[in-house]
């Protein structure tokens, strides 16, 4: 069941392969020398407990590989109007540390990148994943040309949030009504009066009933809807975006990976016609 799901995606959307980040665009939003210690490996066991992961060289090709994809998926939204990374979101990774499974928060270097060219000059980044997105609110807190916006769990990691340009803080147990009335009646309005001209959708699965890690109850159901009013919003207003998957745990496999094909799904709908 599971490989069927996965060979309808293939069939519909053809998965390509991004080149990896280059380092000098992780400079632009990381410090040096953070950097140059988890390129050569030299990292805290405090640090990887903070991270979740052990330090191997994998994990940092893991970095650069879904930064690369992001980054490659800002390029195809640029010439297209939609751009999809079927993973990246690493939202927990600050300037100088890693954490929360992040040591490279890729759609903070890839909206940097599109600044430093004047490719975009009103980027909103909204945050669906059941965490908050407390790197992304630290790198950008100041940055008058990013809006962040974060709808997460309020009792769920971080425990110490930072300050997102708007934090929707849910209680345990939110269930699809009024998860979509939080994004009509809060996050819209806000949205709307930032007008944005580029749009970073980290659309997490995590906020499913049943996920191990999230305390939100949406049903598959939601989560679609959650995906068809952001895809909708932005296709209608011909706004480019890109979309990566962020967090996703639920104990059933087969579950996450419906959200994700309806993730994708509602994508095509909105955007190709
Ligand atoms: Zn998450």
């Amino acid at each position: 069941m599971l490989l069927g799901l996965l060979r309808q995606v293939e069939e519909r959307l053809p998965l390509l392969d991004a080149p990896d980040l280059p380092w000098t665009l992780a400079g632009r939003v990381h410090d040096a020398e953070y950097l140059r210690r988890w390129r050569a490996g030299e990292v805290t066991r405090a640090e990887e407990r903070a991270m979740g992961f052990a330090w191997t060289p994998g994990i940092v090709a893991r970095g650069l590989g879904s930064s690369g994809a992001t980054l490659a998926a800002t390029r195809d939204a640029l010439a297209g109007g939609l751009g999809l990374n079927l993973g990246g979101g690493t939202h927990h990774a600050y300037a100088g540390h890693a954490e929360g499974f992040s040591f490279l928060n890729d759609v903070a270097i890839s909206a940097r990148w599109l600044l430093d060219h004047a490719h975009a000059r009103r980027i909103l980044i909204l945050d669906l994943d059941v965490h908050q997105g407390n790197g992304t609110a630290s790198l950008f807190a100041g940055e008058s040309r990013v809006l962040t916006v974060s709808v997460h769990a309020a009792r769920n990691y971080p425990f110490d949030k930072e300050t997102s340009g708007l934090d929707v803080n849910l209680p345990d147990g939110t269930g699809d009504a009024e998860y979509l009335a939080a994004l009509d009646t809060r996050v819209a309005p806000v949205v709307a009066a930032f007008r944005p001209d580029f749009v970073y959708y980290l659309a997490g699965a995590d906020v499913l009933a049943g996920d191990q890690l999230g305390r939100l109850a949406l049903s598959l159901d939601g989560v679609r809807a959650r995906d068809e009013r952001v895809f909708r919003w932005a296709a209608r207003a011909r706004l480019p975006l890109v979309m990566v998957t962020a967090g996703g745990y639920h104990r059933e496999p087969e579950q996450l990976v419906r959200a994700r094909l309806g993730t994708v799904e509602a994508a095509l709908a909105a955007y190709v016609r």
